[in-house]
């Protein structure tokens, strides 16, 4: 059997507890992987290294693949984001981030399952801010032709490939005239050029968002630029459980970098509480990758078999804290490889 070597890079905050959890039930599942441990974040920092060192980044290169816990960024000051550096060293323009019902996990709504597609290295993510003159600061929106046309071809290609029926653009293009209406105008030109067959629509984001939170059922895929494709994604999250129970790829030509959409989440930090489905459910995300990319079955029956564990350990009642739950994440953990078959 092919053994994948994956990058892992443990994160900060909870980041080293959700990791070592998924690990565990990779290992207990056989998931043909073999990890290849890099740092990143304050665990670089406290190292004497970069907060991103050069040799992650050419690791990730090397292998194609990593699978990332939270990194830590301060608000305000310090070193920029570690996961904004990622993405844009490593071109990983496209996030995609599925948001499904979970079996008994009770939300508002019973049958979500959405595909946010967010733009992941241009928008207000290109770092340009700068102090006009005292007491007048800016940032700097991005658009380009090709960032906006390249995710737009990606989401329409994705939506054909999962057999999804209809893109929804969010955006303000009524406000910011050239960077939105770039944004929608290469969407609505990939979907006349190559995708007429998939549904098109635009929304203004914050129409959209009231009508996502009315009945999400009205959308499939989402596509959004970065900012708004962040803010959207934990919007989302709240429409099935919360940060706990959503996950992500970041994806480039050729490279991915799976992790959960949730931060480091410093309150819960180190208790042993954090719920570790978002990065494991990350983790299939990489296995069904492995298994498009690189031909191998035995990363698709591996995920699959996975997913069946964590559906059925939901279904029968073990949930961590976030999700209203008695269980830490060990337990979590535990109760997920007892139903691996
Ligand atoms: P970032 O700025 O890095 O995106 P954030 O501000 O979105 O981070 P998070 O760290 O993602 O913040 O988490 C917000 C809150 O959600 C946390 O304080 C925590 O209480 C809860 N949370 C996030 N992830 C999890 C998890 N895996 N399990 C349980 N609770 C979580």
């Amino acid at each position: 059997m092919t053994q994948h070597t994956v990058v892992l890079i443990a994160g900060d905050g909870i980041g080293p507890e959700v990791t070592q959890a998924v690990q565990r039930i990779l290992e207990a599942a056989k998931a043909p992987v073999v990890w290849e441990e890099h740092p990143a974040g304050l665990a670089a920092l406290e190292r004497d290294l970069d907060v991103l060192p050069e040799s992650t980044i050419e690791a990730i290169r090397h292998y194609g693949i990593a699978l990332k816990g939270p990194c830590t960024t301060p608000v305000g000051k310090g070193f920029s984001s570690v996961n904004v550096q990622l993405r844009k060293q490593l071109d990983l323009y496209a996030a995609v981030r599925p948001v499904r019902t979970l079996p008994g996990v009770e939300t508002r709504f019973e049958d979500v399952d959405l595909v946010i597609i967010r733009e992941n290295t241009e928008g207000l993510y290109s770092g340009v801010e700068n102090e006009v003159t005292p007491g007048v600061v800016m940032s700097m929106k991005v658009a380009s032709d090709r960032g906006c046309r390249r995710i737009a071809h990606w989401a329409f290609r994705y939506a054909t490939q999962r057999r999804r029926e209809k893109i929804t653009v969010f955006h303000k293009a009524n406000i910011m005239k050239l960077t939105d209406g770039l944004f929608i105008r290469m969407a609505a030109e990939e979907h006349q050029r190559e995708y007429p067959n998939i549904g098109y629509q635009e929304a203004i984001i914050d129409a959209g968002c009231m009508r996502l939170v009315q009945d999400p059922s009205q959308f499939d895929v989402l596509l959004l630029e970065n900012l708004y494709g962040d803010v959207v994604s934990d919007l989302c999250a709240g429409l099935v459980g919360g940060l706990g129970v959503v996950p992500g790829a970041n994806i480039g030509e050729t490279q991915a970098v799976f992790e959960a959409v949730h931060g480091s989440a410093p309150d819960i930090a180190g208790k042993g509480v954090a719920n570790p489905l978002a990065l494991l459910m990350s983790a299939v995300m990489m296995l069904n990758y492995l298994a498009d990319n690189r031909n191998d079955d035995a990363c698709r029956s591996c995920a699959v078999k996975i997913r069946d564990a964590y559906d059925q350990a939901l279904t029968d009642g073990c949930k961590t804290g976030d999700l209203r739950g008695e269980l830490g994440t060990n337990e979590f953990a535990d109760a997920v490889i007892e139903r691996l078959s």
